[in-house]
């Protein structure tokens, strides 16, 4: 998923400390523009505040949902608030001691109070430290399961009545919330996520996913369709389609129609042809050629894919039990980029698993650079309670060998990244204007089709133009465009046809 970042929707400034503090998240989301700011009146405040993924994101404007018909405000200041909750991320150890000292500050600021703050522990956390944090710890009034946000409005009602800790963490086989409609409540107006399937069945041998967010299950296809429709009428111009492995989805539609994913990313393309369709986190397995043609053939569908490939090599993705070897990941990337010239590629990439030798490490820098890769989250490998590896496997690789390795690879992606982004001087681009750039009021920031962070000098540019960039220079992260004109994405296809 644009993986893992600790994303906080309500603060910007925390939000980048932490990513500057973090050893082993990549940083470009700096230069995302500044969010707008919903505030959401309502008889009791809440603040809400997300660590991890994208998907926890989306939860959050669930939770939003849920909260404000429910006649709960929201607001960005934590002193205001009645209740403050965090959803929070069990991906790797320090995530989670993150959202620990965040709940650590959030009960001494609950101390100092004259008047009652309730704290709550939402996510994949909730689910997996439910009974440390009531009973040992006795950190939150709150612990509420991903599956469990409907369940809310009453949790609160009875921590607040019986002055006890309140609880839901049962995870559920359809709860999809597809009926709900998420409250943007701190999106840029432009871009908007839409969760199309929860859970996960991989069981890859290293990831507490399938333990905290539970078995797998779709979303109805018209509701999908309808929430991209209401979007469009909105004004977004964007929407990234979200699932812990959302190309694995798959639905029977009402006319007894399987639905796969390619399917459904062609539909969604279809809502709008000024709707740009991106998706996210992608299996390598469910990656089949019928979605590579979807890119080819649907304008909206952005040239860029984020294939996590986790290492480079078979042995250890067999240990590691991702399902496909070194030889069938570099197959399909050579079938993307066939089938779809120019296609941008990130990925993920884990260092240090278990039993990881230096010449299985040597195959991981050797597939990065055969890929070359736009863009990668790299991480270092952390052992997670009940996964395969926990229990089969011996987290043998030394830390200072684990850390090493992780900038080894940070380092050769760096450069790789460097290089792609310089041969962009001189090519033009459709750039989605986002915002302001984070760094200058007087620039503005987007993305292209690619995925590629582009800033260029204002003009008379607003946020949701699409404009036609010329790339003048570049970092690893950012390039740096100089705007020739508004533009639609319907133009720019048919200048591609004709050209
Ligand atoms: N579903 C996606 C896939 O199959 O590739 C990945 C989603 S996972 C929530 C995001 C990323 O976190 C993974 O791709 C992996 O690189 C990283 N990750 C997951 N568990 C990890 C662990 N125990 N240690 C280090 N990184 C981990
Ligand atoms: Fe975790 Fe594997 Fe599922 Fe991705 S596919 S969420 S890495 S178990």
């Amino acid at each position: 998923m644009e993986p893992i970042q600790d994303i906080n929707i309500l603060d910007t400034e925390l939000r980048r400390e932490r990513a500057q503090e973090n050893d082993d998240i990549d940083t470009d989301d700096l230069d995302r523009p500044k969010m707008a700011e919903h505030e959401v009146q309502g008889a009791r405040q809440v603040y809400l505040e997300t660590y991890g993924c994208q998907m926890n994101a989306s939860d959050s404007e669930i939770v939003a949902s849920v909260l404000k018909s429910n006649g709960y405000g929201l607001t960005h200041d934590v002193d205001e608030a009645d209740v403050a909750l965090v959803n929070t991320c069990a991906i790797r150890e320090n995530a989670e001691q993150k959202v620990r000292r965040r709940l650590d500050m959030l009960r001494a600021k609950k101390r100092k109070r004259d008047t009652p703050m309730m704290i709550g522990v939402l996510g994949c956390m909730a689910e997996r430290l439910r009974e440390k944090l009531l009973e040992q710890e006795k950190r939150v009034d709150l612990v509420v399961g991903p599956d469990a946000y409907r369940d809310l409005p009453r949790l609160l009602a009875e921590a607040d009545s019986t002055g006890q800790a309140a609880v839901n963490v049962q995870l559920s086989k359809e709860e999809t919330y597809a009926d709900l409609s998420p409250v943007r409540y701190d999106s840029n107006g432009i871009s908007a996520f839409v969760s199309i399937m929860r859970g996960c069945d991989n069981m890859c041998a290293f990831c507490v996913v399938p333990f905290t967010r539970g078995r797998e299950r779709s979303r109805p296809v018209s509701t999908i369709l309808r929430e991209c429709q209401e979007l469009v009428d909105q004004g977004y111009k964007e929407v990234t389609v979200l699932g812990q492995n959302v190309n694995s989805y798959h639905y029977t539609d009402d006319d007894g129609t399987d639905v796969s994913f390619a399917e459904l990313l062609d539909r969604v393309s279809q809502v709008s042809p000024e709707l740009r369709v991106r998706y996210s986190t992608s299996h390598p397995k469910d990656c089949s050629d019928e979605l590579l043609q979807v890119h080819a053939r649907r304008h909206n569908v952005c040239n860029y894919i984020h294939l996590p490939v986790q290492h480079g090599n078979t042995e250890v993705l067999d240990r590691m039990r991702r399902t496909y070897s070194r030889e069938q990941y570099l197959d399909l990337v050579e079938r993307a980029k066939a089938l779809c010239p120019g296609i941008s590629l990130s990925t993920d990439i884990i260092a240090g698993f278990c039993g990881e030798t230096e010449a299985q490490h040597q195959d991981t820098l050797s597939l990065m650079r055969e890929v070359e890769y736009d863009h990668a989250y790299m991480f270092k490998y952390s052992e997670r309670p009940d996964t395969y590896a926990a229990r089969k496997l011996d987290d043998d690789v030394p830390e200072d060998v684990k850390q090493r390795r992780l900038e080894e690879i940070i380092t050769l992606q760096r450069s790789i990244s460097e290089v792609r982004n310089a041969n962009e001087i001189g090519r033009k681009h459709t750039v989605l204007v986002e915002g302001p750039s984070k760094k200058s009021d007087a620039q503005l920031c987007g993305r292209t089709d690619t995925n590629k962070m582009v800033v260029f000098d204002c003009a008379d540019y607003e946020k949701g133009d699409y404009v036609n960039v010329r790339i003048v220079d570049a970092t690893s992260a950012t390039l740096i465009g100089e705007a020739l004109g508004r533009t639609t994405l319907q133009e720019e296809a048919e200048r591609l046809v004709v050209g």
